[in-house]
């Protein structure tokens, strides 16, 4: 697989602006995967934010990556989780945030294609394909606001789904993290345990990064990443 590109589009840490130095405060940990529950890409938003909060890296539905602020810089991303049992999660962690709105709540404001509003918030997989809604898309009045795939988890309740170009840019990175991990920081990102959803280490907040998130792939790939760095010839890699 290839070394994604990522481009480089800097904003300044809370540490920064306060005029202290930016680091993490502790060794890092995991990497904690968000989305962002807006419909249009977040960078303009953090560029022009008046709070601290802030992450390492956006990947958009276009599937490009963003890097904002340096991986040896705490971030702002993890609010009041817990991981290990521990809180202070900011400093010991690298945030990601995939542009995605999550769960789609139909009782917000947004309306969705006739044959689907017309019926209850909940769907089955069956009806949306009769609706012919594979791609389909959620409308604000007349404006289209994205143009994700819906996805429809167990519980028949709909979510805007991760593009093609966005799950294989979460590989390329989640990949390349756990390389760089294993040369600067203990091998933390080459195991699955040290990827967490943010909704994991923090149940009160969305269920991010929701059902669409490809864990069982990203599993996959850093056990390849073990294999061949890490566990060279050892039989219980
Ligand atoms: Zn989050």
């Amino acid at each position: 697989m290839p070394t994604p590109l990522v481009t480089w589009l800097p904003i300044a840490t809370r540490d920064e602006v306060a005029g202290r130095r930016h680091r993490q405060i502790e060794p890092l940990e995991a990497i904690v995967w968000h989305y962002t529950t807006g419909p249009g890409s977040p960078i303009p938003w953090l560029h022009q934010r008046e709070d601290s909060v802030c992450w390492h890296f956006t990947i958009t539905r276009d599937g490009k990556i963003t890097q904002h602020i340096p991986l040896d810089a705490r971030t702002w991303h993890a609010g009041g989780s817990v991981l290990d049992g521990r809180k202070n999660v900011n400093g010991r962690t690298i945030g990601v945030e995939c542009a995605n709105m999550g769960p789609v709540d139909l009782l917000k404001g947004d309306s969705l294609h006739p044959i689907l509003a017309a019926r209850s918030k909940r769907f089955t997989a069956a009806e949306i394909k009769a609706a012919g809604l594979r791609f389909g898309r959620i409308v604000s009045g007349n404006t289209w606001l994205m143009r994700g795939d819906l996805f429809i988890d167990a519980d028949g309740s709909l979510w805007e789904g991760l593009s093609g170009p966005q799950i294989e840019s979460i590989m390329l990175l989640g990949i390349d993290l756990a390389k760089w991990s294993i040369d600067y920081a203990d091998a933390a990102f080459c195991y699955e345990k040290n990827h967490v959803g943010h909704g994991e280490i923090y149940p009160k907040k969305a269920p991010e990064p929701g059902p669409c998130f490809p864990w069982q792939a990203l599993r996959d790939n850093l056990r390849h990443v073990r294999l061949t760095h890490v566990d060279k010839g050892s039989p219980n890699a």
